[in-house]
Order: structure tokens, then sequence, then C-alpha cells
């Protein structure tokens, strides 16, 4: 490697250097043509991302031309929890909906009103649970009580303003919220919240839940909810190296001034 080729506008030019450093991150939202998700993780296509549009494995791409070995690129990482937001829900970069939210006690339900998994359960856990409980629409109410929006304010904060949380005064509103399947009564999310605040008092739930952080989530209002499903999060695999950074060709010999970094 001698230097690399660069483009400006309408200028391009080649830039000699002794050593090259590829850091484009992963490949997370590769739904190009010659996507890497298609040829590694053709399963996690259906997903939107969190990442941002350019993050398409560019620098992988580049390294498997120059014949580097490739390692785990099947890793890639589902997140349970992106922000389907009501103005462009077909977006596919979605804003990721942080743990904080369940980890301040934020519940999840399905689109009839039920909860179906242990929230505090690893990302892979809860996003196995959606795809079982509803992998036709893969979309899931979080829905947090006032003191739990009160602790993670900084995030709802953020989230109301981009219009990913509505805030609901009344249970009878929250049933009123266009996102229930088939009208999910005020009586029946009533029910649905009183049976989780019991399992609070006994410290265990039907979905191997030990922690209930702020509750009673049965109370009067308000509510705040935001509509989520799984997003692809993370690229465990990359490019070979060496201690030192090297990039390594397949029989472990390093390719000469070509180092890589980060999610590669
Ligand atoms: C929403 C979100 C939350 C996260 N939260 C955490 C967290 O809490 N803790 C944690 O440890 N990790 C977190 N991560 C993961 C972490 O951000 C990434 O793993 C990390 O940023 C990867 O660093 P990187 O330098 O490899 O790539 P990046 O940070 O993605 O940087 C790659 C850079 O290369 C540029 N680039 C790409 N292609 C080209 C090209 N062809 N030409 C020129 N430039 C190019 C990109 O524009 C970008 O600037 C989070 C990720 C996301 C998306």
């Amino acid at each position: 490697v001698e230097g690399r080729r660069v483009r400006g506008g309408d200028d391009a030019g080649v830039l000699r250097t002794a050593s090259v450093v590829i850091a484009t991150g992963g490949f997370a939202s590769d739904y190009t043509e010659d996507s890497l998700l298609r040829k590694h993780r053709p399963d996690v296509l259906k997903f939107a991302t969190t990442n941002t549009k350019g993050t398409t494995g560019d620098g992988h791409k580049m390294l498997v031309e120059a014949g580097a070995k490739m390692l785990d690129l099947e890793d890639v990482q589902v997140h349970p929890t992106g922000f389907v937001n009501p103005a462009d829900p077909g977006n596919m970069v979605k804003t990721l909906c942080a743990e904080i939210l369940r980890g301040e006690g934020g519940v999840l339900v399905n689109r009839w009103g039920r909860r179906f998994v242990n929230e505090l359960g690893t990302r892979d856990h809860v996003t196995g649970e959606m795809l079982r409980v509803d992998n036709e629409t893969l979309r899931f109410a979080i829905v947090l009580n006032a003191k739990q929006a009160d602790k993670a304010f900084t995030h709802m904060g953020l989230y109301q303003k981009k219009g990913l949380i509505e805030r609901k005064e009344t249970l009878e509103d929250l049933a009123e919220w266009g996102f229930w399947e088939g009208g999910v009564t005020a009586k029946a999310l009533s029910a649905s919240l009183k049976e989780y605040d019991q399992d609070a008092k006994k410290g265990s739930d039907p979905y191997g839940k030990k922690f209930f952080h702020n509750v009673p989530m049965s109370g009067a209002g308000p509510y705040y909810v935001g509509v989520v499903t799984p997003v692809i999060h993370y690229c465990m695999g990359g490019v070979a190296i060496s201690p030192g950074g090297d990039v390594l060709r397949e029989d472990g010999s390093a390719i000469p001034g070509l180092y890589a970094a980060g999610e590669e």
C-alpha cells in the first residue's frame, strides 16, 4: 500500500503516504447492491438500523479486495429497541431507544397491550421474544410512568422533542392511542399494569424479571409511550489485525503499510 485515492467534488487524485489506516466503521447500514449484510446475514435485512446511512462497510470491501483475512462477519448485533418515528415510519435509519428507559422500569407491550418479556433481558433475548410474539409487524410499545420518565429526563426530553415519545394524561388517553390492535381498552391496559405491579411486589414475573424499578405502573397517569422495533446495531466481525494494527492476509502475513482500527 503506497497511498490512497481521494475524491472531493469533481477533483480526484492519489495521496501518497507511507501508511494507510482504514477506520470506516461497521456495515450495519449496508443495504447496498453489494451488501455485506445480504452476503453474511440476509436474515437481518428486514430490520432498520441505528447506524448512519454511510455505515456501509466501504473499508471492509476495500480490505477484501486487498486480500485481507476477514473474521466473524456474520456476527451482527440486533438491538431490540429502535424508535419508529410516527412521522416517518418507513425510514430505515432509526433513533436508538436507549436501554435507560427499560432500566428505569419502562415496560414493553405488544399490539394487544400485553407484556411478553423480561425487559431487562439481554438484547438477544428481548429481540428473540419480539420475533416470537409479533414477527408480522415487528412493532411494540414502550410504556413509562411519570417517575420513570423523570429519572430518564435527559433522554426523554430529546425523544419527546423528536416526536418519538408521546405523553398520555390518563389510561383512557393511552387506550385511545392509534397503535393498539383491535380496540385495547383502558380496562385491559389497567389489568395488564396491575398484574405487573403484583409481580413487582412478589419480586418475580412469568418472564424471569427480578428487578422492578419505579413502580407502580398502574397509577393515574401520565404515561409516556413510543413505538419500538428491533434494529441492526453493531458489527462484531471485521478484518484480522496484528497487535500493532497491521492488516493480515489469510496466511497471517501483514500487508505492508495497511492498518485498521475500530469496528472493522
Ligand atoms: C446509536 C448508537 C449508540 C451507540 N452506543 C454505544 C455505547 O454506548 N457504547 C459503545 O461502546 N458503543 C456504542 N455504539 C457503537 C460505537 O459507536 C461504534 O462501535 C463506534 O463508533 C465505531 O467506531 P469506528 O471508529 O470504528 O467507526 P465510526 O465511529 O462509525 O466512524 C467511521 C467513520 O468513517 C467514515 N467513513 C465511512 N465510510 C467512508 C468512506 N468511504 N470514505 C470516507 N469516510 C468514510 C464515517 O463517516 C465515520 O466518520 C453505539 C452506536 C450507535 C449507532
